[in-house]
């Protein structure tokens, strides 16, 4: 009997090698495809209808092993399989956000100044801002016209940037501290530089106007109706002389969200009810109807399990609230402790809380729900390790948990390690993600 807690290295078993690559190439697929909720709702939806899944109606008779999906407003979807145990005995929920980080532009984003069109934005989630300028953005999102039709501007080629000062002459500029370096109102894109001959003022504006118009209807009301945001233009690729590592745009959450997904999709005949929960605004709090505080979840439970008590469902269901965490970065290990904190290659980590300062803002586990998963995981031979969001007082955090445990819903925080949480490009492990879908379809099956 081993008297003491380890944990290993997934790569040290080098028979696992090619499964394990294989994992991440649909990952770093999905990743290419899909930067913003939007784009992540679309893609579920498509891979789902393949594999069988279809929408979850009103009044929906659903018999074990039948497949569903539900989108709320293309932001977030929920998807899952009916047990063969009864939906009211409890269900087996995995909720990941698919909203991260980024720049959107205000209601009135377009401007002119000094022969430049820029596109004033503001950002959402927390950002550290300087690393967002001098790299390529991408502009993604819809616009709805005032004949109510929505235009899709994503995948458009266009690249932006947000410029910053020459060294040369930022003496002043690098005497401040790091969250005013870069202020907030600075973060504006250039959207264009030839004047418009025919226009009487704004030259620049109107070419950009005009171009907008043209390729889209759009005018420059429009924008007012429209969620149009700047993320970073470039692919996902794999890290470093051995490949092991994958960086990428979006890891938090996406990165927990493809694994609960992609563990549903190698779900047949469930025990329990399986559902999966993809939701949006987690970043900005969980509010709104994306977001995982929304009444979304009691409409989807009412209509798998028609008639029953919800208050009773939640009672017995169980639920991986699915989040990346901070891994322990050679480079900055103060504000981690090393005893508590997860470790790229280990596989999922399972944590009891995150929050702040006394615990503040968070669910924190009980004994017996952290002593459920990991029996589970250590009977599935899953390889996992615990560790929580930091040292005491170096800062803190939330995830969905707490508005799943809030529901009476016995909740556990899992996820992925990762490097760089909320940069342009995140670094995480193809050996998590590979494990952390085996530790989901162990959940799920
Ligand atoms: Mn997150
Ligand atoms: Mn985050």
């Amino acid at each position: 009997m081993n008297l003491f807690y380890e944990t290993k290295n997934i790569y040290e078993n080098s028979a696992e090698l090619p499964a394990i690559f294989q994992a991440a190439e649909g990952y770093m697929d999905f990743m290419t495809r899909c930067k913003t909720e939007r784009a992540c709702v679309a893609y579920f939806k498509k891979r789902a209808e393949e594999r069988g899944f279809r929408p979850l109606e009103q009044g929906a008779q659903l018999k074990s092993g039948d497949k569903f999906y539900l989108v709320n407003r293309e932001r977030s979807i929920f998807l899952g399989i009916m047990g063969k145990r009864p939906a009211a005995e409890g269900l087996h929920i995995a909720a990941a956000h698919i909203d991260s980080p980024r720049i959107d532009l205000k209601p009135c984003p377009l401007y002119e100044s000094e022969g430049l069109a820029l596109l004033k934005t503001h950002y959402y989630g927390g950002i550290k801002k300087y690393q967002w300028t001098t790299i390529p953005l991408a502009l993604e999102g819809v616009v709805v016209l005032p004949d109510g039709k929505t235009v899709d501007i994503g995948n458009n080629g266009y690249t932006f940037c947000i410029s910053e000062l020459l060294i040369h002459l930022a003496h002043e500029q690098m005497e401040k501290t790091a969250s005013k370096v870069i202020e907030g109102e600075n973060l504006r894109v250039i959207a264009g530089s030839i004047p418009d001959a025919e226009a009487d003022q704004d030259k620049v504006k109107a070419t950009v106007l005009k171009i907008l118009n043209e390729k889209y209807g759009v005018t420059e009301k429009d924008f007012i109706s429209a969620e149009l945001t700047l993320v970073p233009k470039f692919d996902p690729a794999e890290l470093g002389f051995d490949k092991s590592l994958i960086g990428a745009y979006g890891q938090d959450d996406r990165i927990c969200a493809y694994t609960a997904f992609e563990a549903l999709m190698q779900t047949e005949n469930p025990e329990k009810t399986a559902l999966v929960a993809l939701v949006d605004k987690e970043e900005i709090g969980s509010d709104g109807v994306s977001g995982m505080q929304s009444q979304f979840m009691e409409l989807v439970f009412g209509r798998i399990a028609p008639g029953e008590s919800l208050p009773e469902l939640c009672y017995r269901s169980k639920c991986l609230s699915a989040d990346v965490n901070a891994a322990l970065d050679p480079l900055y290990p103060a504000p981690t402790e090393s005893q508590n904190c997860c470790r790229l290659n280990h596989g999922p980590c399972i944590t009891k809380y995150t929050g702040a300062r006394g615990k503040s803002g968070t669910s924190d586990a009980s004994a017996e729900t952290m002593g459920y998963f990991t029996r589970l995981f250590d009977q599935n031979n899953i390889r996992w390790q615990t560790g929580l969001l930091g040292a005491v007082d170096a800062g803190g955090g939330g995830t969905v948990a707490k508005y799943m445990a809030n529901r009476n819903i016995d909740t556990v925080d899992i996820g992925i390690g990762l490097l760089s949480m909320h940069a342009p490009f995140e670094i995480a492990s193809k050996a998590d993600v590979y494990e952390t879908i085996r530790a989901f379809r162990a959940f799920l099956k």
